[in-house]
């Protein structure tokens, strides 16, 4: 591999609160080990557009506390013909970029593996996303933020569900993961959590709220993950609960993109720092095709095509302490 001198960095995907973090600890590194480093804008399309500018450690003051990404994001489809990598590569040419760092989700890893193995360009992958759904690490960017944002946004619809005697039906973000609704649940006491990975099925969901009506709650919180195992979305389970349940005033509430928004919590902010350093540090050592990642409070590495296939398991543990705690 021949040495790097020109770091190129982009964010790809969803955005999520941590990946301005990520961005301003890989264009310090960069700077830290004299290196130049090129930001690319849009992701993958300001990459085949060359939309691009090089970055000192001065052009990423004050954007530690700041939610989104500087260098925005965009989903593109040219990337993922060999003609749009073509041009995308051309881009890399130009600016003479020696080493790529990518912050996104699993989507943009597979781009950057496929760019990579096509022309011989070394990749570094930094997990960014609030799913918390990347296998080869503990935490994600934006996930603790994400957490902390819908605890606080269900702490609020609790307040008016227990003037009323409401029945909330709250939908939270996780297609395919319920991290999100399992961890934000029992941080904001929810009566029961419905996730992807679990199928609790709609009987059982009235036998607890049932129960729970008897043991004289007169409000209740049910979150819901997006993709939850129902089959049903969120209004139609509503509509089923207020049929069975005629005693509860039933709302739905659907928390949306305020979830992905905001500023990065202190535990994001710290983990997208040391991801860039470490992710800069990686490439210095010859490294490729990895993504850092977290695990027990180190730094771990992760080859990209384990990252993007492997699954991250939700801990089991935290549907036993919900269902205890709901007592
Ligand atoms: P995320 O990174 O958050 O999972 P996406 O799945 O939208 O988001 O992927 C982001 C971008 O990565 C896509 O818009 C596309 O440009 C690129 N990408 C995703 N899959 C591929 C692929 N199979 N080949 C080439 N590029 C891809």
């Amino acid at each position: 591999m021949k040495a790097i001198k020109t770091i190129g960095v982009l964010t790809s995907g969803g955005d999520a609160p941590g990946m301005n973090a990520a961005i301003r600890a890989v264009v310090r590194t960069a700077a830290f080990h004299k290196l130049k480093c090129v930001a690319i804008f849009q992701g993958y399309q300001g990459l085949i557009d060359d939309v691009t500018r090089v970055m000192t450690p001065r052009s990423v003051n004050n954007i530690i506390n700041k939610g989104g990404t500087m260098l925005k994001s965009a989903r593109c489809l040219e990337f993922r013909t060999k003609e749009g990598r073509k041009k995308a590569f051309e881009t890399i040419q130009k600016h003479e970029i020696d080493a790529l760092v990518v912050i996104g989700g699993d989507g943009s890893f597979t781009g950057a593996m496929i760019f990579q193995k096509e022309f011989d360009l070394p990749v570094i992958g930094i997990p960014g996303t609030i799913d918390n759904d990347i296998y080869g690490t503990s935490h994600t960017l934006g996930y603790d933020t994400a957490l902390n944002t819908v605890t606080e946004a269900i702490d609020k619809i609790r307040d008016t569900a227990s003037s009323h005697n409401r029945l909330f039906f709250v939908e939270v973000m996780g297609r395919d993961a319920g991290h999100i609704a399992l961890n934000a649940g029992i941080g904001s006491g929810a009566e029961e959590i419905l996730i992807p990975e679990e199928n609790m099925g709609l009987d059982r969901l009235l036998e607890s709220l049932k129960r729970s009506e008897k043991s004289g709650k007169s409000s209740s919180i049910v979150v819901i993950a997006e993709g939850d195992k129902t089959g049903k979305n969120v209004f139609e389970i509503a509509s089923y609960v207020e049929k069975n349940l005629p005693y509860y005033e039933v709302r739905v509430s659907v928390l949306g993109h305020m979830q992905r928004g905001g500023a990065p919590s202190c535990f994001d902010r710290v983990l997208a720092s040391r991801m860039g350093v470490y992710a800069i540090e990686t490439l210095l050592e010859g490294k490729s095709n990895l993504m850092v990642g977290i695990k027990d409070d180190n730094m771990i590495l992760t080859q990209l095509d384990k990252a993007i296939k492997g699954k991250s398991k939700i801990n089991k543990e935290l549907i036993r302490v919900s269902d205890i705690l709901t007592i």
